[in-house]
């Protein structure tokens, strides 16, 4: 290490640091590989040392010692963002947050947990007492809250609840600031909004104070249909009757199912499916909708457990890793559909590219109104077919999140910073040492 590192690592005390090379190598990265763009401009890029803290105390200390070295930091939680959210693009310190993982508080209808805590097993101890996440990404069970908070959107669950930028769906998250002396914030009600996918560029967040939703028995389903859009009409009815519960819908085009490992048996040669997660006393009512037109071919309840692979493990974006698995030539969009034309679009973009966007949706609330996202898997060329690909979603009103870039602004829908986001950061970091380069319209004013 540099006499620079050597002085830093000193005035961090105790507090467990990495500094093997090829450990933070490794710890450096994230999923940015499933982007072929991302990964030639993200490949290579590391922090200079690991930082472990084991406290909010911890926490504090590094944030003024980076402050006072000029030390930039990157948080990293569980280390799954697709688009390079965690990759450190000017070197210093990573900063592991696993060690927060405490769990305050459960209530009926709310928890407050360490933002290191990982999904998992907050749900369950949630669960343990009636009741669960309104939402998780499908990588619940190796992300963190923070992370989620911090660089993500929303997922299963999302069908019920919309995402994380819904009001109510994030009451509170703590930050503590990176200056000589950090201060701590909490974030009440809409202003943690100010921390919400700003990519750890607002705050290093310590606690949230997350929603909590009745906990269900849900049921794993899949039905196979002869034709996608068949799938895509089913999935809609069941997304638009509110008195089945449910977690995700997901119609899937064939041959995606062709590449789904364990679940096979399920996924019939040439047929498209619709995979979705139903609480059991709606069973009954989510069969009578579907009537004669499909054909069930997996119920079983959802199992978490070590060494099995629950349903929502091949929806969201774990349909790409499935792909991913065999075919290294793919990459994936991420779509959200206009709400009052859901199925028109979904038709008319599966026409437009009939192999080469091979369709895979997700119902979700949206601002208060059933529509689809999508995260497509695409037969991967070059860049400038990718960026055509894009233009002709958006040309026809389907709007696309680019997850081939790793700034806030680029992957927003506007293409800036939130200005509430931007204010903050100039009040949480002054110095501009929050993962460097991600919210490229900062500019500090010291
Ligand atoms: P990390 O990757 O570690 O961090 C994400 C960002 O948050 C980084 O910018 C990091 O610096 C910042 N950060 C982390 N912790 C803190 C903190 N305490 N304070 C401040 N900043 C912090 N996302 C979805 O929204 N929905 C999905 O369904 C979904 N499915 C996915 C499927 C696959 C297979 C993969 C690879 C990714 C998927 N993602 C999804 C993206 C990602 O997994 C989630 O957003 C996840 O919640 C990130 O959590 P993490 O702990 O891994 O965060």
């Amino acid at each position: 290490a540099s006499d620079a590192l050597d002085r830093l690592i000193a005035d961090l005390g105790d507090i467990p640091v990495v500094t093997e090379e090829k450990v933070v190598r490794r710890r450096s990265r994230d999923f940015f590989w499933y982007s072929p763009i991302l990964n030639a401009q993200l490949d290579g890029k590391s922090a200079d040392l690991i930082v472990l803290p084991r406290d909010e105390q911890d926490v504090i200390r590094i944030a003024s010692v980076c402050a006072r070295h000029r030390m930039p930091i990157t948080v990293r939680g569980g280390g799954t963002g697709n688009y390079g959210q965690a990759v450190p693009l000017e070197g210093g310190v990573l900063l592991d947050i696993s060690g927060l993982e405490s769990i305050e508080w459960i209530r009926p209808g709310a928890m407050r947990v360490g933002a290191g805590a990982k999904m998992h097993t907050i749900d369950a101890a949630a669960q343990a007492q009636g009741w669960e996440l309104r939402m998780h990404p499908s990588t619940k069970r190796m992300a963190t809250i923070g992370g989620f908070v911090a660089g993500g959107s929303g997922g299963i669950g999302s069908i019920t609840y919309g995402g994380l930028r819904e009001p109510g769906n994030i009451l509170a998250a703590r930050v503590v600031t990176v200056e000589e002396e950090p201060r701590i914030i909490e974030l009440r009600g809409d202003a943690a909004q100010k921390v919400n996918r700003a990519y750890g560029t607002t705050g290093i967040i310590t606690a949230l104070e997350m929603p909590l939703a009745p906990a269900w028995k849900w049921i794993d389903v899949v039905v196979a249909f002869d034709d996608f859009m068949e799938a895509a009409t089913f999935g809609y009815e069941a997304a638009l009757a509110d008195g089945i519960v449910k977690k995700v819908l997901s119609p899937i085009t064939w041959p995606l199912p062709s590449y789904f490992g364990s679940l096979k048996p399920s996924c019939p040669e040439g047929k498209s499916v619709l995979m979705a997660m139903i609480a059991e006393p709606s069973l009954d009512s989510f069969k009578s909708l579907l009537g004669g037109r499909g054909t069930i071919t997996l119920e079983t309840p959802t199992d978490e457990s070590p060494g099995r692979v629950p349903l929502y493990e091949y929806c969201w974006n774990h349909t790409t890793l499935q792909v991913l698995k065999s075919d290294r030539s793919v990459t994936y969009l991420q779509c959200l559909y206009p709400h009052d034309r859901v199925l028109e679009k979904v038709a008319e973009m599966r026409q437009l590219f009939p192999d080469e966007v091979l369709q895979h949706l997700e119902f979700i609330r949206f601002g208060g109104r059933v529509t689809c996202s999508s995260l497509p898997v695409i037969r991967y060329t070059n860049a400038d077919r990718l960026n055509e690909i894009m233009r002709l979603h958006e040309e026809r009103g389907v709007f696309i999140a680019n997850p081939h870039v790793f700034t806030v602004e680029d992957g927003s829908r506007y293409k800036r910073a939130d200005a509430d986001q931007l204010g903050f950061k100039h009040e949480a970091d002054p110095h501009g040492l929050l993962n460097p380069g991600k919210m490229r319209s900062f500019v500090s004013r010291r």
